[in-house]
């Protein structure tokens, strides 16, 4: 692996196009002195289908296109949420839940899409008793060459609950029904701060640099 061309430009791609999670991860890189561009800054970019069955997988399948088709050092990132009550669900499909197999989830409807999914989570979790509503996020984030090798990988959770209502207007996807036990109050009361602080991709993040510190 060579890590000079990242090591003397630090031009790193964010291979996505979801703005609330380029916010989560600008978060962390660029006080780090990172170049960063996102997908929105590329003349074109493609958009890689998740055929993957885990988030590593799916975060690999996102990094490795984007890398090789800009040419650049790339971050893929796929995330979700779990619910043991559910076996897993929605899991690697929490961005598509409530559409059917044919559909795909396009940047412009997403948050249409979001209220859909948590729609969908509650009406799935109605019979599910309290002591059973435990979840938890998890991000998995990949760092890819611009030749295409995976170069880092890692992955970050956070545990919570679901709610039977939404709380707060902060956040994304699943935040209004995602309370974090210690605070009671949700991702979507609580925002960015604490976010920023112990969410599942901070979590990611922080093993990810300290990582990649010990490479460059
Ligand atoms: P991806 O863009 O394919 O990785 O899908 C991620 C999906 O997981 C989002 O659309 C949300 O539904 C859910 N998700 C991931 N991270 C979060 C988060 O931090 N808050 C709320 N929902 C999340």
């Amino acid at each position: 692996m060579d890590w000079s061309t990242l090591k003397n430009s630090k031009k790193l791609l964010l291979g996505t196009t979801n703005r609330k999670k380029l916010i989560e991860l600008s978060a962390h890189l660029q006080p780090r002195g990172f170049d960063l561009l996102t997908l929105a800054d590329m003349p074109s970019f493609i958009d890689v289908e998740e055929t993957g069955t885990t988030f590593l997988e799916n975060a690999k399948l996102k990094g490795v296109a984007q890398a090789v088709a800009q040419g650049l050092w790339t971050i893929g990132e796929d995330s979700g949420l779990c619910v043991p009550a559910l076996g897993g669900d929605p899991g690697i499909f929490s961005a598509r839940y409530s559409l059917s197999p044919s559909q795909s989830a396009n940047a412009s409807d997403r948050s249409l899409v979001d209220q859909n999914n948590n729609d969908k989570l509650l009406r799935e979790m109605e019979s599910v008793p309290d002591q059973q509503r435990d979840a938890y996020y998890v991000s998995a984030i990949v760092l890819c060459d611009p030749t295409g090798n995976v170069a880092l990988e890692v992955q970050g959770q956070c545990w919570g609950r679901i709610l039977r209502k939404r709380r707060g207007t902060q956040g994304f996807g699943y935040d209004p029904l995602f309370e974090v036990v210690e605070y009671h109050q949700t991702f979507a009361e609580l925002g960015l701060n604490v976010k920023r602080a112990i969410s599942h991709r901070s979590r990611a993040l922080r093993e990810f640099l300290r990582q990649l510190d010990a490479k460059l």
